[in-house]
């Protein structure tokens, strides 16, 4: 049974325990370096963990990331490797890390290195200070495209309005958790996920450092403009069902336009006796009327395909090997 994330004991002292939660794709030429800088941060804390476990989930990766990573394990007892059955991507890898970490304080990160280790040590002071989410806003961002720059700017700010969570603005998944917030999570089984949103969503106390995005250290973004869409998609739907009421204000907007285009054609029949030629104004009509349906069943079925994938109620991921234990497994929350 899933513990409720009100009867979570959160130890924030000497006695706190602490995971950090990394999904990797293909990421075989970064991961040597990530733990390299990883093991550096964790033991140059200020103050030191009473525990602590790096999960590193492999994501179907088709090069040598997971060879590398269970090597290291093997040397290594704080490491633990989940390897899943296939490529879910990334919101559900991260989900995979986070089911299995034991940590009080639990960091969520990318494993390319633009989420710097080093700010971990900032994290955990705020997290001493009672914060159950300390998340990180990018202030400048190295090493991407004005176009992505340009989407993800516009991307924070139309969900910031569509939706009444509020969800930081030009912040990514990269956060700390407390063990509440992150068995919160487990809880909420939704297949589109939206991490930085249903974080949000949880509530506590949440505060954010912001902090320069570097470029990634090798090798190239996973997330190519179509998946970026998605998304982009995923986080909207699930958090706002303003789309779907575009349908019923286009309803009015153009039942409007029509009343006032038919009193004005009446008129100058009546008081002119001139007939309009309406050649023009037809296929306008058609062709308009046409695009505001099409546009409004599409959004109806990005919200229906949804419900579709829920109700089928398949699991979130399958694991294909699970290596080390972390922490010890009796603070285990599940
Ligand atoms: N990732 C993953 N599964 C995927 C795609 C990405 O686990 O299907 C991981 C990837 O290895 C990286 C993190 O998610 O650790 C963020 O991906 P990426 O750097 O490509 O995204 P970007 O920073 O470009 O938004
Ligand atoms: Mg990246």
């Amino acid at each position: 049974m899933i513990s409720s994330p009100s009867s979570v004991a959160v130890h924030r002292g000497a006695d706190a325990t602490l995971s950090i939660v990394v999904p990797l794709y293909n990421e075989a030429e970064n991961v040597g370096e990530l733990l390299r800088r990883l093991r550096e941060v964790v033991t140059g804390l200020s103050v030191p963990p009473a525990g602590w476990e790096l999960i590193c989930v492999d994501d179907g990766s088709r090069d040598g990331t997971l060879a590398i990573l269970l090597a290291a394990a093997a040397l290594d007892p704080h490491l633990r490797v989940i390897s899943l059955s296939r490529n879910f991507g990334h919101q559900i890898a991260a989900t995979a890390g986070l089911d299995a970490a034991h940590g009080d304080a639990v960091v969520l990160m990318d494993g390319d290195l633009q989420d710097p280790p080093e700010l971990i040590d900032a994290f955990l002071a705020k997290f001493r200070e009672g914060y159950d989410v300390v998340y990180a806003t990018r202030r400048r961002r190295a090493g991407e495209s004005r176009f992505k720059l340009l989407t993800a700017a516009l991307f924070y700010r139309t969900i910031r309005r569509l939706t009444n969570v509020s969800i930081p603005v030009d912040t990514g998944d990269f956060r700390l958790m407390s063990k509440r917030v992150v068995s919160a999570l487990r809880n909420s089984r939704e297949r589109h996920r939206f991490i930085r949103g249903l974080v949000s969503w949880v509530g506590y106390k949440q505060t954010g450092i912001e902090y320069d995005r570097a470029e990634r250290h090798s090798g190239r973004s996973k997330y190519p403009l179509s998946k970026m869409l998605r998304f982009a998609i995923d986080g909207i739907t699930a958090f706002s069902e303003i789309p779907l009421r575009i349908a019923t204000w286009f309803g009015f907007l153009v039942s409007a336009v029509a009343f006032v285009v038919a009193v004005v054609e009446i008129g100058i029949r009546i008081f002119t006796g001139y007939n309009l030629p309406g050649y023009t104004s037809t296929i306008f009509a058609i062709l308009f009327l046409g695009g505001v349906q099409l546009i409004t069943i599409g959004i109806l079925g990005e919200y229906v395909g949804r419900v579709y994938d829920e109700i089928k109620g398949r699991p979130l991921y399958l694991v294909a090997e699970s290596v080390g234990s972390g922490l010890d497994a009796d603070s285990s929350p599940s």
